[in-house]
């Protein structure tokens, strides 16, 4: 049994000292997943750094005891420690391309590991590590075994990561978002892999991830975080039917999905306190709707509930006779403004009709032109007035590309050929005073809230630029008003226009690039995955203010995204690329219950799902 008791983990950072995990508690057995969940920044991924002691070199164990099967790893010289690491704990980390070395053949890698860990050497060795890609489900591991990781695709990298990790034959394995970087068809092979294979090899398995549907379809049991501290442990069933923690519930029902389409969903208020700060009471008060007076003044423990189960909230404490039944078991609310648009309803905005990016493909000194790469290969499509049209597929499909293509973000970088019709005229044609009024007309959000916000200007001026080039006509107190009614509008306060964009979480941020969209009233506004960089409360607050946005003032969307809970929640219409060609486009529900194409089925059968037993 691998033991974590009572640890505390510190970090010494610019803004103080972070108190990165709090009274962390729990056992691993073996031949058991145990999911680690929660948030950004809870601290999951510095328990597993702490749990192999590689902590960054501005953090310390403050606390507390780490015990493998009985012996303190806290007290081993750093000489053994290295045999533990890999030897009897095994990590795997969610970036297969930065986790194997570059310069050295696959093979060699895995040889190493299994001569540093084993009694195996040289031939023996490498028979056992053909034997591990083979049994990893890597092609013709014989030859494969002398490729270098660049030959490999992401996929293919992380099953070598998952041969070396568990060559070494641990008793133990940490893997830390193992599929967050792969697309969802390769996510579900390699979950499947390491199922079969903690199966098989009796591992205890320690799963840290952000994604509560994985979880579902892999742990056994799961523990939550909040702010450095595990605020929930369950079995998974019965976490996932019927979680106790107030946070738990709300993360539960922020997950948009078909069931909640026409509803608000349950976004999460605010955002996780820093760690810096010391706390006095419960550290999810301030979000929490169920709390109570006694909540800001006392700290809540992980109380036990009977059988497996613990929970960090004062309306579990002991001896409370009456638990408060929470508004998790009510249905997600209904929203009771204007009903949504049909299917059918709308004229077409946009028609898309036989779109052509071509990448030129150069070559030697000269750099001359050897080729062309059709990133987008002929696709059509109709984006209706005030409805959403979804664009899906995995990476590299060309989704985005398109999508870009139709800003203009792609003028001079590629050739472009089709057209791209709104209200009639042509987007590529135009040029001038006419393309400035296209452009108004057509808006984008980016993936990333953080790289898309220039950090040197204020939000004012970031807004106000939009403004000025595509509204020139307007005078300055004009502006500000609009501005102001703007910040309004995407739920963010006045003064916020007179701070810079690293003052603000990831949510707020894309709070501001969906107000920069809106300055300037457009008719369509391309949405390139503006979800998929923060955590499932927050996606929550970002698709409401979407929806209600859509429902007020009919802008309609063409949202670009792998995510195909979130496709389910906000799209009237979806189209599936794949290699730069729309292989099924149709009404939501129509593709996504009744796929025709093999690729759209193997798609949307690879997506996790959260798996709710029954009662
Ligand atoms: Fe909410 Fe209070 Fe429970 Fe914290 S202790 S989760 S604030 S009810």
């Amino acid at each position: 049994m691998l033991e974590i008791k009572n640890l505390k983990v510190e970090l010494d950072a610019e803004s103080g000292l972070v108190r990165a995990i709090d009274s962390m508690r729990l056992t691993l057995q073996r031949g058991e997943t145990f999911a680690l969940v929660g948030e950004s920044g809870c601290g999951k991924s510095m328990t597993a750094l702490a749990l192999m002691r590689l902590l960054p070199e501005n953090g310390r164990i403050a606390s507390g005891d780490i015990l493998i099967d009985g012996q303190d790893v806290l007290a081993l010289p750093e000489s053994q420690m290295r045999s533990v690491r890999g030897g009897r704990i095994g990590m795997i980390f969610q970036e297969p391309s930065t986790s194997l070395n570059p310069v050295m053949r696959v093979g060699d890698q895995l040889v190493e590991a299994i001569e540093t860990h084993t009694a195996l050497r040289g031939a023996a060795a490498r028979e056992k590590a053909i034997d591990w890609l083979r049994k990893v489900g890597i092609p013709e591991p014989e030859r494969r075994i002398d490729d270098y990781p660049f030959r490999m695709s992401g996929g293919q990298k992380q099953r070598v990561m998952i041969a070396m990790t568990l060559a070494a034959e641990p008793d133990y394995i940490v893997a830390d978002e193992p599929t967050t970087a792969l697309d969802v068809t390769i996510q579900a092979q390699v979950l499947d892999l390491l199922r079969t294979l903690q199966q098989e090899h009796g591992l205890g398995l320690l799963l840290i991830t952000h994604d509560l549907a994985v979880v579902s379809g892999m742990a056994h049991r799961v523990a939550l975080m909040y702010a450095g501290q595990i605020i929930e442990v369950a079995p998974a069933a019965e976490f996932f039917s019927a979680p106790k923690h107030p946070y738990a519930q709300a993360l539960l029902r922020a997950l948009p999905d078909a069931s909640r389409r026409g509803t608000q969903l349950s976004a999460i208020p605010g955002t996780v306190p820093p760690l810096t700060q010391t706390f006095t009471g419960c550290r999810f008060a301030p979000r929490c709707e169920l709390a109570m007076p006694e909540c800001s003044h006392t700290q809540p423990e992980l109380w036990e509930q009977g059988g497996t189960r613990s929970v960090r909230c004062l309306l579990h404490a002991p001896g409370r006779s009456t638990v408060m039944v929470p508004p998790a078991a009510q249905a997600p609310r209904a929203t009771a403004t204007t009903p949504e648009t049909g299917a059918t309803a709308g004229a077409p905005l946009l028609e898309v009709r036989g779109l052509r990016v071509r990448f030129p493909i150069r070559k030697g000194v000269l750099q001359r032109v050897h080729g062309w790469f059709d990133a987008v290969d002929g696709v059509s499509y109709q984006v209706r007035a005030g409805q959403t049209l979804a664009l899906v597929g995995e990476s590299g499909c060309g989704k985005t590309t398109s999508g870009k293509a139709i800003v203009q973000l792609m003028r001079g970088l590629a050739t472009i050929e089709g057209e791209a019709l709104l209200n009639g005229r042509n987007l590529f044609d135009l040029t001038g005073d006419a393309l400035r009024a296209a452009r108004r007309d057509i808006q984008i959000i980016f993936q990333d809230p953080f790289a898309s916000l220039d950090p040197r200007m204020r939000v004012f001026d970031i807004l106000e630029e939009g403004l000025v080039s595509l509204q020139p006509d307007m005078d300055a107190a004009a502006r500000r008003a609009r501005l102001e009614q703007l910040a309004d509008q995407v739920g963010l306060r006045k003064d916020a226009l007179e701070r810079y964009p690293h003052e603000f979480s990831g949510g707020q941020r894309q709070r501001i690039a969906i107000a920069r969209a809106l300055a300037v009233r457009p008719k369509l506004i391309v949405c390139d995955e503006p979800t998929s960089a923060l955590d499932v409360s927050v996606q929550a607050q970002i698709l409401n203010l979407l929806k209600e946005l859509q429902r007020e003032m009919g802008i309609a969307y063409l949202f670009i995204t792998h995510n195909i809970g979130v496709v389910e929640y906000i799209a009237d219409h979806v189209a599936v690329m794949r290699s730069g060609k729309i292989v099924e486009q149709g009404a939501c529900a129509q593709v996504l219950e009744h796929p025709q194409d093999p690729y759209t089925k193997r798609l949307i059968d690879a997506v996790p799902r959260l798996l709710i037993p029954a009662h």
